[in-house]
């Protein structure tokens, strides 16, 4: 069985839905995860905010608005009276219950049980408007399979049982529909595998039923040789490897999920990338085939935090940068980048939840300069540190400034830290002399 997901755009309008349909419909059973309907998510965030700050009012607007929203698609979208009645009773019900949020109190529990409403609103009605089409289909409650476990990792033996026993118990389908994003924690408590999540989610589950293969639809056609918000002429790229693919996914590239590839990668599931406004078009295909071309892709990340540790002797006194790491993970940040010299260390988190605590920590033992707003740039290719074109790099760069390199990480992936406001000539000039054969 195939997976395939839509993300927001695919599910946010009624010709986007209609496409979905046409392109699921092609008598073969699937499994269809579905993202909530573009714009849904931020808003359910902006409630969950307004509760935190106690602003009841502002929160209630915006539920009212999105109720509304909500009707004008329904009336939209399905024509049958008793299904349309069904679904805006439904519908109704959730509104109602986020309006009952507004009266409790905050709490990180209650930001993720409204947050997790996109997705449940998208699958029900969806679900309803195959059935109206004549098409048979069936809901998978994620809640009653997706889980996390106290790593915060997706436990796959879990899933794995759960989806085949939720399977089983539902009627036979054509089309079995689930909401990408959310899932349970370790304490079986309503959680979501963090924005952009749905993607994560249908490679979750085509690990868990070693599917033919996974589809993330959305609303470009494939993965684009640079970042197509910052940069013109970008071209989608026709083959990636799995790790590829990750370097780019995690270092920016919104088009997936930071940890999209992850579970599919082992049992070497491909994952195709398409474009639901353009089904015809070919996509990126990934697998764990290499094509040695050189620079492939380019991505960036933002809000990035340098942080150099400066220490008398500092390589030689061993245990040095074990004290360090030690740091970050009692506090559960992640290092990005690092690069070291005989007196300092540099290294960078996107996570600045405990920043404070850190340098309180790391400063027992070491002076530390802090950085903001830096951005990664990196390039990725298969096996691109050892191509006869990457020295070029410099030249093309030669007038920005490179705060930090890191080369021979991996063989398909050099990264630069330069600061958040050359990001945008960053990316054209390494775009231009890289993929438009300007001269340098
Ligand atoms: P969905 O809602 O379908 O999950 P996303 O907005 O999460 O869609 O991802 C698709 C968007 O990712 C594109 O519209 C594009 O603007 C952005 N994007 C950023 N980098 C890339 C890239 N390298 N290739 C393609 N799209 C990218
Ligand atoms: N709806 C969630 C978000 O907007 C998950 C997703 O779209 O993948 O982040
Ligand atoms: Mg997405």
């Amino acid at each position: 069985m195939k997976v395939l997901k839509f993300g927001g755009t695919s599910v946010g309008s009624i010709e986007n839905i209609c496409n979905v349909k046409n392109i699921i419909n092609d008598g073969e059973k699937k499994v269809v995860v579905l993202s909530a309907m573009s714009g849904t998510t931020n808003q359910l965030v902006a409630i969950a905010n307004n509760i935190s700050e106690k602003a009841s009012n502002d929160a209630i607007d915006k539920i009212n608005k999105l109720h509304e929203t909500y009707y004008s698609t329904i009336d939209n979208l399905i024509s049958d009276k008793n299904l349309n009645e069904k679904v805006k009773n439904h519908v109704t019900e959730v509104f109602n219950s986020l309006v009952e949020c507004t009266y409790k109190e905050f709490s990180e529990l209650l930001e993720n049980k409204i947050v997790a409403q996109g997705e449940l609103l998208s699958t029900f009605m969806f679900n309803c408007y195959l059935q109206q089409e004549g098409i048979k289909s069936a809901l998978l409650p994620a809640l009653d399979f997706m889980r996390l476990d106290a790593a915060k990792e997706p436990d796959i033996k879990y899933i794995k049982q759960k989806f085949a026993e939720v399977l089983n118990n539902t009627a036979e389908a054509d089309i079995y529909i689930t909401q990408g994003f959310i899932c349970l924690d370790a304490n079986g408590e309503v959680s979501n595998l963090q924005r952009g999540g749905s993607d994560y989610t249908a490679t979750i589950i085509g690990a868990a039923i070693v599917a033919e293969e996974v589809q993330i639809w959305t609303d470009i056609d494939g993965m684009h040789n640079n970042d197509p918000r910052y940069v013109e002429n970008t071209r989608p790229i026709s083959n990636l490897s799995f790790d590829e693919a990750a370097e780019l996914a995690y270092f920016g590239a919104k088009i997936l999920h930071p940890q999209t590839v992850t579970p599919v990668r082992t049992d070497n599931i491909p994952v195709r990338l398409k474009n639901t406004m353009n089904p015809e078009a070919l996509g990126t295909s990934i697998t764990s085939n290499h094509i040695e071309n050189g620079i492939k892709a380019i991505a960036a990340k933002d809000n990035i935090i340098a942080i150099k540790i400066k220490s008398a002797r500092m390589l030689q006194a061993h245990g040095f940068l074990k004290k360090v790491f030690e740091i970050f993970e009692i506090y559960e940040t992640a290092i990005d980048m690092i690069t070291t010299s005989e007196v300092a260390v540099s290294l960078t988190i996107d996570d600045d939840r405990n920043l404070d605590k850190i340098i309180a920590e790391l400063e027992q033992f070491a002076l530390i300069e802090i950085d903001k707003n830096q951005s990664i740039v990196c390039l990725v290719g298969h096996s691109i540190v050892n191509h006869q074109e990457t020295y070029k790099l410099f030249q093309i760069l030669q007038d920005v400034k490179i705060r930090m390199i890191s080369y021979g990480g991996s063989k398909n992936n050099i990264s630069l830290l330069i600061n958040s406001k050359d990001k945008v000539k960053t990316l054209g000039k390494l775009n231009d002399y890289l993929f438009e054969l300007v001269t340098l």
